[in-house]
């Protein structure tokens, strides 16, 4: 039989949006449990990690995550012909993803989240008539299976989600396929500038690149859609590495140090992220821009948001005793820039730990992570500082 645990939130994937949001939802006061499938957080990287100077000063990332920062790029067209564009100050960093996203789970357990390593979840049931949630989750452990009981999922899977088509959120999506080698011995022309190669014969339906990370390193790589593609991406990789007028020859000498290939869903119907007790986040719900491919920094301010809508709908839970639902009206808005450039967060309407306060209660010395198997848990000696008011 399956061991049990309880939490108020239970986050799914230890990518930008799964820990960014539960980072969010544990420093809002909720019993946070975050899963990574994988042994180790941020492995294996899959992408190359190119995110906005305006989302670094948004979210307050250290200027240690950068490994080269850039203010311009090349965009190479298919007859030859070269387009530079610069600015006078830095546009964007590139990020080692394996460390971005280790700081970013590291934040949501020291803001209080529970993180849970090489742990796999696997089914989502509804619990009608459970106590302490909505949701019943059946997570891979190792060699156990645990039961994880919980009023909301937030579902940060990533491209290929296996939980939310189980609660009837199925986004019908296509996805381009990317394919990237990180290179060392490149001939590079200008460090803080990348190259981009569009063209059907180069990348078809998306594009290819060249991000110099530093000295004579970089990440080389096509993202091509399978709609358009005569052929499959590695073959449009080499042709970029070993063919292509402008790429090659700075390749002639480079070796590949590691390779990695991943989707991207970029493509596709817009479908509801939510359902009673279950959001879903960042690639997982298809957030990312449908230009570049750029999903981290829309994963990290969904991550936010989501975790600000989750301590409503706990809250709510707690409280009335009946799903409200999380709330479709305030999940489904996002910031919007105001004039003057800043941004202004439409969804916060009211503050988000108000329905989470109102219903709490000091805390009676009961434990209130309930932690049903003894499993040694961080989040279980935490004392939050409330109880939550319906009965448990
Ligand atoms: C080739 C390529 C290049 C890219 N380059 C860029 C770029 O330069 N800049 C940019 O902004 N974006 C880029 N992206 C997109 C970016 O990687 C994603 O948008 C971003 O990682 C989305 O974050 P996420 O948290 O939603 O998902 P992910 O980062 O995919 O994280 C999901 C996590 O959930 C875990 N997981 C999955 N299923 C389960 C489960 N059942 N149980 C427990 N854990 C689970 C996974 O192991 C993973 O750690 C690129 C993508 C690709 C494929």
């Amino acid at each position: 039989m399956a061991r049990g645990m309880i939490c108020d939130v239970l986050v799914v994937g230890a990518g930008p949006a799964g820990s960014t949001a539960a980072r969010t939802c544990a420093a809002l006061g909720l019993r946070t449990v975050l899963l990574e499938e994988h042994p180790e957080i941020g492995h294996p990287v899959h992408c190359t990690g190119k995110l906005s100077a305006h989302a670094f000063r948004r979210f307050g990332l250290p200027a240690s995550m950068a490994q080269n920062a850039l203010r311009g790029a090349a965009l190479h067209a298919p007859d030859g012909s070269v387009a530079r564009v610069r600015r006078a100050c830095v546009d964007s960093y590139l990020v080692d993803r394996a460390a971005l996203d280790r700081y970013l789970a590291e934040q949501a357990s020291s803001s209080g989240a529970e993180v849970l390593m090489g742990t796999r979840a696997r089914t989502v049931v509804r619990t009608d008539g459970a106590t302490a949630g909505g949701l019943r989750v059946e997570v891979d452990r190792g060699s156990t299976r645990l039961a994880i009981t919980t009023a909301l999922v937030i579902d940060a899977e990533g491209a290929v989600p296996v939980l939310p088509p189980q609660l009837g959120l199925t986004p019908r999506r296509a996805f381009v396929h990317g394919l990237q080698y990180d290179v060392e011995g490149a001939a590079i022309e200008q460090e803080d500038a990348p190259d981009l190669y569009f063209g059907w014969n180069v990348a078809p339906g998306f594009f290819g690149w060249f991000m110099p990370t530093g000295g004579t390193t970089g990440r080389l790589g096509v993202a091509v859609d399978p709609r358009w593609a005569a052929q499959s991406p590695i073959h449009y990789l080499e042709g970029l590495r070993t063919a292509h007028p402008a790429s090659a020859p700075r390749l002639r000498n480079a070796r590949i140090v590691r390779r990695f290939a991943g989707r991207i869903p970029v493509l596709g119907q817009r479908r509801p992220t939510y359902t009673d007790g279950m959001l879903v986040i960042g690639d997982a719900a298809g957030q990312v821009k449908a230009t570049s491919g750029g999903g981290i920094y829309f994963a990290m301010q969904a991550g936010e948001l989501a975790g600000r809508a989750a301590a409503r709908y706990v809250g709510a839970v707690r409280c009335v005793g009946s799903p409200a639902g999380p709330q479709p009206d305030t999940w489904a808005r996002r910031p919007t820039r105001v004039p003057g450039g800043r941004w202004r967060d439409t969804s916060a309407s009211g503050a988000p730990r108000s329905a989470a306060r109102r219903c709490s209660q000091p805390s009676s010395g009961r434990r209130s992570t309930a932690f049903v198997t003894g499993m040694s848990a961080r989040s279980s000696a935490r004392s939050p500082g409330t109880t939550a008011c319906a009965a448990r």
